[in-house]
Parts: structure tokens; sequence; C-alpha cells
């Protein structure tokens, strides 16, 4: 593999409404294991190879999550915080934008919603993004997917052994990226339906876009039961240092 010998940014997304969850805190800020779930995936950064790390949050949240969080915890790769947007495109261009101007060469997109990303998984979006220019960690699907029809009658049944649960992060050259995401923005057309950044790439660029295995641990934090699942994983993740 490919070495990254520049300067890598990890985009931490914070922005989210969280409006699954059903809860009076907003997901990003509840407790899990008795920390706010944001804090795992920044510590992860922070322990990791990364140079920086550019967080996005909602613009009324900014100052306590730099009080709060980014303070608190003492992660001093931090170089900004900036404010989210409606959608969650909007949300990542904003957090490109931010991080013009300070050299950065790959970027690594990463859901803060999802707390269990590891050292490996870090290290394989580095590197890839190093050797592709454009990859995102994703697992091989579990379950047979089918397409519906209006009449939610099964339509279509896609061959499983080619299919692919998209995680984050997302990672990137940072050249590559920031134009796809300027040429997205400039047309509202183009922002139909896009959930991710692999799309922006696929859709806007010619360029193909890698898969490389993640892990079946790195859960979205979306509604009520992730947390339990969370909190499992993350308790064997610790089991798992200790023996280490
Ligand atoms: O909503 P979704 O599940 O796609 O959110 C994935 C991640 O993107 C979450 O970490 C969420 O906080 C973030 N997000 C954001 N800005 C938005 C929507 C989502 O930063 N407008």
């Amino acid at each position: 593999m490919k070495k990254n010998t520049g300067k890598t940014a990890a985009v931490v997304l914070a922005a989210g409404q969280g409006k699954r969850m059903n809860s009076q805190v907003r997901k990003q800020f509840m407790e899990l294991e008795g920390r706010p779930l944001i804090t795992y995936a920044l510590e992860r950064f922070e322990k990791s190879e990364v140079d920086q790390i550019l967080l996005v949050t909602g613009e009324e949240e900014i100052a306590y999550c730099r009080r709060e969080i980014v303070d608190a915890y003492g992660f001093s790769k931090v170089c900004g915080i900036a404010a989210g947007g409606k959608e969650r495109y909007h949300s990542v261009c904003n957090g490109l934008r931010a991080l013009q101007g300070m050299g950065i060469t790959h970027v690594l997109i990463h859901d803060g919603a999802r707390p269990l990303i590891t050292e490996k998984i870090i290290r394989d979006a580095m590197e890839g993004a190093a050797e592709y220019e454009a990859c995102v960690i994703a697992v091989p699907v579990k379950d047979t997917i089918k397409v519906a029809d209006e009449e939610r009658f099964a339509a279509e049944t896609p061959r499983r052994d080619r299919l692919w649960q998209i995680q984050t992060p997302q990672a990137f050259s940072y050249s590559l990226i920031s134009a796809a995401y300027e040429k997205l923005m400039s047309r509202e057309e183009y922002q139909q339906g896009v959930t991710d950044d692999a799309m922006v790439v696929e859709s806007m660029t010619d360029r193909k876009v890698k898969l490389i295995m993640g892990d079946y641990t790195n859960i979205k934090v979306t509604t009520p039961e992730d947390m339990v699942l969370a909190e499992a994983f993350l308790r064997m993740q610790k089991d798992l240092w200790k023996n280490i």
C-alpha cells in the first residue's frame, strides 16, 4: 500500500438533527458509557496519525462544543469547528471549505455518530486515500436485499455477492473531493438524493471509488436500539484491548 506522505485532516460530522433517536438531547451529545457520544470518534482521531480534525456541528452548538467537548476532553488536533447545514452534504461542504489554505492533501470524512471507528479503519482509510484518491470503508451485506416498486412488491433482487454496505470514514484527496463538492453545490438538481461522499465523486467526476473492508461493529447510532448495540461493542473493544 502507498504511504500517505501529505497532511491529512478528519472532518467529523455532528450537525444532524438526530430525529430518529426521539430524544431531548441531540444524539451526538447523548451519554454513551458515561461520555458524550461524539467524544469517541474525536478521541480515536486524536490518537491516530491524522494531523488535524475539523468538527462540524450546529451553529448554535459551536460554543458548547468548544467548551464542553474540545477543551474539556483536551482534543488538541481540533483545528476548527464549522457550522453545519440543512443536509449532510451541506455540512461536509462547509467542513471542506473551512480546511482551505491549511495545506491539507487528504481528508477523511466521518459520521460523528459512528463511535466505534478503530485505529485499523483509520489507517486503512488513510492508505486507501493515498493509493486510490477516493475510497470508502464498507462491509459485504449479510442479508438479501430487494428493491421494492411503488406498491412495495419486490421488483428486483440484486446479486448479494456484489452488494456492500457503506460506512464512514470516506477518504479522498482533498483537491478531488473539494472540486466534486463545489460542482455539486453549483446546481440544485445535482444534489437530489445525495447521501454519501462517494456518490458526489461518482456523479461529479470521472474517478472511481475503491471499497475498503471495514468492520461490522462500526455502526452508525441512529435509533435508540443502536445505543444498546454501541455499548455492547464498546465493552467488547475494551475487553480486547485489556488482553493485548
Ligand atoms: O443523517 P445521517 O444518518 O446521514 O447522519 C450521518 C452523520 O452526518 C451524523 O454524524 C450527523 O450528525 C451528520 N449530519 C450533519 N449535518 C446534517 C445531517 C447529518 O453533520 N445536516
